[in-house]
């Protein structure tokens, strides 16, 4: 049997009606970049997280970077984020010109809430929480440092739509919740997408000026923008998707039940849920101290996996100037090691699922 890691058709296949509907409907509108489908999703969007205000983006970098632009956040500032993250949070603090400052992750894979503390200098203006992996972060323990210190908080929920923290939804606790719809996330469009939520009246219609080139009224322009608009086909496509959102979210929770019920072998640590968080397994992401040897076995039968991600964003060529030297961060260095992502998909069939479970199972040195 062979295995792909994601499974994009699959996830198509399931309301594959409703989206050729829906793409039929925009095109035939005659309005294709920021219109009806736009506004409504944004609605929708607002009232699925429980947000006063979501602004589409054109994609979660932009939501990022807007993010922190809008809260007056750049050169000279310093952010807090988890040190294993996507390059992606890290490019979203420096392109405003903001210096990141790394935290080791906690036995979660998330931000390390007891180590914020002794981070925070003069510099320091806000925290980025990213909900890693699909699972919301140590939200009381970090608003509670946050508050004390005067701290922005955004969160970057690129893969944690609908994962929650004590009945709480991941991206509004802080002043800002940034998303993507990339299509592998687990709210995913049919190209690239974006969106911020915040319950602050005044950020959320600075997102709108600054993602169409600084533009409050058409033609005249009060700062210099952005081109970042979610599309009308997008939007559409992903108001369709939002209405199964739950049930989508559900299917990948049962598939990482029966991983987390079959798979048994001492090799392997699965993954944990701390303690009031709930985690929409984005990544089911495995450790393993023999990890490539893991990998390279499930190529073997078959089963494709990721490692999400191999080189830490401190030891990217890109953050050389930041100048972070090898066995800095010793937790976020060894986790680029050990991490692995199973295959998780919408769509996915039980007996893939057994397959993963049984061959996993059999792996020995
Ligand atoms: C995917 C992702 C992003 C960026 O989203 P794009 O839409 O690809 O720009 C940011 N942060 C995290 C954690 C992501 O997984």
């Amino acid at each position: 049997m062979k295995i792909s890691q994601s499974r994009l058709d699959r996830g198509f296949e399931k309301y594959q009606q409703e989206y050729e509907d829906k793409a039929i409907e925009v095109l035939r509108s005659g309005w294709y970049v920021l219109g009806r489908e736009v506004e409504t999703f944004e609605k929708e969007f607002a009232e699925y997280t429980g947000a006063k205000y979501c602004r589409g983006v054109a994609n979660g970098l932009d939501a990022l970077w807007i993010a922190f632009r809008v809260l007056g956040i750049g050169k000279g500032d310093e952010v807090l984020v988890q040190g294993n993250t996507y390059i992606a949070s890290v490019m979203g603090i420096t392109i405003n010109g903001a210096t990141p400052v790394f935290i080791e992750p906690d036995e979660y894979d998330l931000i390390d809430a007891d180590k914020l503390e002794a981070a925070i200098t003069e510099k320091t203006k806000a925290i980025l929480v990213v909900h890693l992996y699909g699972q919301a972060s140590n939200m009381d323990k970090i608003m509670e440092i946050a508050k004390k210190y005067g701290l922005k908080v955004v969160e970057d929920c690129a893969q944690s739509h609908g994962a929650m923290f004590d009945g709480k939804m991941t991206g509004t606790f802080g002043d800002i919740g940034c998303f993507s719809f990339y299509p592998s996330k687990n709210l995913g469009a049919f190209g690239d997408g974006g969106a911020i939520i915040t319950d602050d009246p005044d950020l959320a219609e600075e997102v709108r000026v600054v993602r169409n080139y600084g533009s409050e009224k058409r033609y005249y322009n009060r700062v210099i923008g952005a081109n970042s608009r979610l599309d009308e086909m997008q939007a559409g496509l992903l108001r369709v998707k939002l209405t199964h959102l739950q049930e989508l979210t559900a299917e990948r929770e049962k598939i990482a039940t029966r991983y987390l019920e079959g798979i048994k072998n001492k090799l392997i640590t699965l993954p944990e849920i701390r303690p009031g968080a709930t985690h929409v397994w984005h990544q089911f992401v495995v450790h393993s101290k023999y990890r490539d040897e893991l990998k390279q076995y499930l190529e073997e039968c078959e089963i494709g996996t990721i490692i999400h991600y191999p080189i830490p964003p401190h030891l990217q060529v890109a953050y050389r100037y930041l100048g972070h030297r090898d066995g800095e961060f010793p937790i976020t260095e060894r986790y680029a090691k050990e991490v692995l992502s199973l295959p998780v998909f919408n769509g996915m069939t039980y007996d893939e699922q057994d397959y993963v479970i049984e061959k996993i199972n059999q792996f020995t040195l």
